[in-house]
């Protein structure tokens, strides 16, 4: 994508994001960008408009496959960039997935707890850690049911190589459902962090939901296409 329109969809995106937190009188979440499927180039484009727009800002990006991730860093050695695992991560990738990643967002299950502590390397700071919930019951999907979120902070919150950071959920996509989902989250959230000190993320809001979920308290949202434009057709779509 050219240049300047990924500066534009950057600003827009932004502002769209300002407006919603200031209507709903919360502070203004952090933005993910989700750079699955583009290539290194986007990544460093954007990384650069990014960096014009916000001075300061470290900018965030989201990959799905451990695999995508390794080679898009690769490329982009030397970049200051901050990397969030979005994707389902099987066992098998957890030792690849501690050493690439800045956070894990979809944790759903206790074996993956202790592997990414065991494979989290000394010298690097604790892994941050969200749980992925599985708000919306559905069979095909991934993330743990509400009522075993609380076992699974337990267990995070007692590995010295990872950081509980919150929540992460990705409601089915139905207009009519989702605000319900949001809210539902908002209260996981709530019970979270009255019993975890140091919880402050909830991710929710993908492109054509961000806004609904920084109204329902999110305070980091996930964007991809608004961003960097449609995917290609072929690509897994979400989760
Ligand atoms: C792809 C993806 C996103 C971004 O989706 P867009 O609709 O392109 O903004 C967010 N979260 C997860 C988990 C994803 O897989």
């Amino acid at each position: 994508m050219h240049e300047t329109r990924l500066h534009d969809a950057l600003r827009e995106t932004l502002h769209t994001l300002h407006n919603a937190a200031a209507r709903a009188q919360r502070p203004v979440p952090r933005l993910l960008a989700v750079s699955k499927t583009h290539p290194a180039t986007a990544v460093a484009a954007l990384g650069a408009a990014w960096r014009g727009l916000e001075p300061g800002v470290r900018p965030a990006f989201g990959e799905n496959y451990v695999q995508e991730a390794a080679q898009k860093q690769a490329e982009l050695a030397g970049a200051d960039f901050e990397w969030h695992l979005i994707g389902h991560l099987q066992s098998n990738k957890a030792r690849e997935a501690a050493r690439l990643f800045d956070w894990v967002q979809t944790v759903d299950r206790p074996r993956l707890v202790e592997a990414l502590s065991r494979h989290r390397v000394a010298a690097a700071p604790p892994l941050n850690v969200l749980v992925q919930v599985n708000i919306d019951d559905e069979a095909s999907k991934h993330g743990c049911m509400p009522d075993a979120v609380e076992a699974l902070a337990d267990a995070i919150r007692a590995q010295p190589r990872l950081r509980l950071r919150g929540l992460m959920a990705i409601p089915a996509p139905d207009p009519a459902t989702r605000g319900r989902a949001f809210q539902r989250m908002q209260a996981l959230f709530s019970a979270l962090q009255a019993r975890h000190p140091g919880v402050d993320t909830l991710s929710m809001g993908m492109s054509d939901d961000f806004a609904e979920a920084v109204g329902a308290g999110a305070t980091l949202v996930r964007i991809g296409s608004a961003l960097f434009g449609a995917r290609p057709a072929s690509s897994p779509p979400r989760g």
